[in-house]
């Protein structure tokens, strides 16, 4: 199966690739820990996406695109895979749809994670993540047991870089200009189910699991 989760930055789309992967058994593919990793490695990947990455802006369609490419294209046959952050545009959806073709494959679901504006800026401005598993915590509403430590494995808490609330802003304006429009493109191609991302991770997950087997 090749899943998209769909839904603007600080919907949970991390938490929830956790929960789904688990029930059905995918590989999680995270386009901006993948540019994440290739910056913290000083790469020419990472020293490409930075400039755009620091900016809140989307990093360029052939870059990102052939970054995917490249992961997909090297994935054992038969392995599920769940896309977050990805495809983030028209165009590398259609770049998806074309080389998962060529595979004999294709996204067979799109799940979208719905959150309200407001909640998003909440989410976002307070939250820290962890160096070494990259579990999320929030300031106010789910801070870790001490401080600066992650309460799953002790690693180091830290803020991206883009999670400033000027940052913030941008990504959210990008997405709703740029990502916003594969609502559309894979509601219209029967693949898209729906949930409200609002309270308790774990609620959210049970919704999307039973929409997932429903559809
Ligand atoms: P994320 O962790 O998904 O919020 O991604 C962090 C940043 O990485 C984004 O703000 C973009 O600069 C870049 N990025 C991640 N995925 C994509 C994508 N599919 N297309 C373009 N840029 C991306």
């Amino acid at each position: 199966m090749y899943l998209v989760l769909l839904g603007a930055p600080g919907a949970g789309k991390g938490t929830q690739a956790d929960i789904l992967c688990k029930q059905f058994n995918l590989l999680h593919l995270a386009s901006g820990d993948l540019f994440r990793e290739a910056l913290s490695k000083g790469t020419d990947l990472g020293k490409q996406a930075k400039v755009y990455m620091e900016k809140g802006l989307l990093v360029p369609d052939d870059i990102t695109i052939k970054l995917i490419q490249e992961k997909i294209n090297g994935l054992e046959k038969g392995q599920g895979v769940l896309l977050d952050g990805f495809p983030r545009t028209l165009e590398q959806a259609k770049a998806l749809d074309k080389n998962l073709k060529a595979q004999n494959k294709q996204v067979d679901r799109t799940a979208l994670i719905d959150v309200s504006q407001e909640e998003l800026l909440r989410r976002l401005s307070g939250r820290w993540i962890c160096r070494q598993c990259q579990a999320p915590y929030h300031l106010q509403s789910a801070p870790p047991k001490i401080t600066g430590r992650c309460d799953k494995c002790s690693g180091e808490l830290y803020q991206r870089a883009d999670d400033t609330v000027e940052t913030v802003k941008k990504r959210l304006e990008v997405y709703s200009a740029q990502t916003s429009p594969l609502i559309d493109y894979y509601r219209q191609a029967g693949k898209l189910i729906e949930v409200k991302g609002e309270g308790e991770p774990q609620a959210v997950g049970k919704k999307l699991i039973t929409a997932l087997k429903a559809g």
